[in-house]
């Protein structure tokens, strides 16, 4: 029996594995992951948001043993593409085809600059309770959202964000004496969606009188007197900082010789194979360049890849039709009372992505309620 492993049991990982139980059960499936349970990431702003708690969202990857995948939790320390070896806490595995799917990390240097007092990485987990406790006890100066670098992790949800933190200050009562600001290296909101959405976006905040800081890098935290300096020589009080910082892939894929100048693993954008022998890269561990930069780093392309890479992995060991990624993606980008918009459409169409942003409202919101229903039940429930 042909042994595929996944590595990263995360969007693309589990939709991998859904896609080769689901049409291959003569595939022996294995997957691993440090972590034992899997949520989405719009999951953890609609904790902060108080919408409903992580937990009801979160799902344990031992599911996976009942729709015959092999599971084991475990931390992957080597990788040898060449020869299809995982090494791990758990021992090493052997393959014939490797799908790896590991996600990004938080870029260490923007970590380390939130290690300030208030301040807080706005995508940790971890970091969640203290962020409500520090939003629901704050009755002056500024909370500001600070996107310290890229690429990050899903471009709307920073906004999404400072939109719902803005709701929790209202329903306290306290919007009047907190400023909400967001902060952000880039001259737009949303330069992946185009200048349009971008207005948009920014048409949101300004109605809620969320200052918007465009083109501002953040340069260094003053824990002491809670300041943010600037590069470009301005600088800002907060009460609260919570900080997006840049993705970075996970260093285990550089040191196995997996990265490329983009310090990402760099597959083909539409096989995902990379130039090892039936080895697919998948995700947010990945770079795919588009007319216009990057592919976004966002769940919805992981899992739309992770799906590709595994039909080819199927067609690579038992023989049958490739499939091709075809850019096209679907974002959510949630505003306050439960209205949704999407930014949508070909991402790696040319001369430039083809990508428009709907309007926003309730029965988008109800399908990205579905989104989450449906992927999780297939693939965990
Ligand atoms: C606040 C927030 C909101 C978001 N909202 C959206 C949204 O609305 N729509 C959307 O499409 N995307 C959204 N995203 C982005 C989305 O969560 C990521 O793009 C997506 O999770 C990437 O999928 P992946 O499979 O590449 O990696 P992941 O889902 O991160 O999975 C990687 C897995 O690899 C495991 N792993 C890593 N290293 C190791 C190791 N050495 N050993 C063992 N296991 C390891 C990790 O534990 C993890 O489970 C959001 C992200 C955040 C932070």
């Amino acid at each position: 029996m042909a042994r595929v492993v996944i590595i990263g049991g995360g969007f693309g990982g589990l939709a991998a594995a859904h896609e080769l139980r689901s049409a291959h059960p003569e595939l022996e499936v294995t997957l691993l992951d440090r972590r034992d349970h899997f949520f989405m990431g719009f999951a953890k702003l609609w904790d902060l948001a108080g919408v409903r708690p992580l937990a009801d969202g979160t799902r344990s990857l031992h599911a996976l043993e009942r729709r015959g995948v092999r599971f084991v939790q475990t931390e992957v320390t080597d990788i040898d593409a060449a020869a299809r070896r995982v090494d791990t806490d758990a021992g090493s595995f052997d393959a014939d085809a490797l799908l790896i799917a590991l996600g990004a990390i938080h870029a260490p240097a923007h970590v380390s600059l939130l290690d300030a007092p208030g301040a807080h990485d706005l995508y940790d987990p971890a970091a969640l309770p203290a962020m409500r406790a520090e939003l629901d006890s704050v009755v002056d100066g500024r909370v500001l959202v600070s996107i310290l670098g890229g690429p990050f992790q899903c471009p709307p949800a920073p906004f999404e964000a400072v939109l719902a933190i803005d709701e929790r200050l209202r329903r306290r009562g306290v919007r009047d004496r907190v400023e909400v600001a967001i902060s952000t290296p880039q001259p737009m909101t949303l330069p992946v969606a185009g200048v349009d959405a971008s207005r948009y976006l920014a048409s949101h905040l300004g109605e809620r009188g969320i200052e918007l800081l465009a083109e501002h890098a953040v340069e260094r935290v003053d824990g002491a007197g809670r300041t943010v300096a600037f590069t470009n020589g301005t600088s800002v009080g907060y009460a609260v900082l919570l900080g997006v910082p840049a993705a970075s892939a996970p260093p285990v894929l550089a040191t196995a010789g997996l990265t490329g100048p983009s310090g990402f693993v760099e597959p083909d954008p539409r096989t995902l194979r990379t130039r090892f022998d039936r080895v697919y890269a998948v995700g947010d561990c990945t770079h795919v360049p588009t007319a216009s930069g990057a592919l976004p780093k966002a769940g919805v392309f992981a899992a739309s890849q992770g799906a590709v890479a595994a039909r080819n992995i199927a067609a690579e060991l038992l023989g049958g039709e490739r499939a091709r990624f075809d850019g096209y993606g679907l974002c959510f980008l949630e505003l306050p009372g439960e209205q949704v918009a999407f930014v949508e459409g070909d991402f790696l169409a040319e001369p430039r992505p083809e990508v428009t942003l709907t309007g926003a409202d309730h029965e988008r919101y109800l399908r990205k309620q579905a989104f989450e229903r449906e992927r999780l039940d297939a693939w965990l429930g």
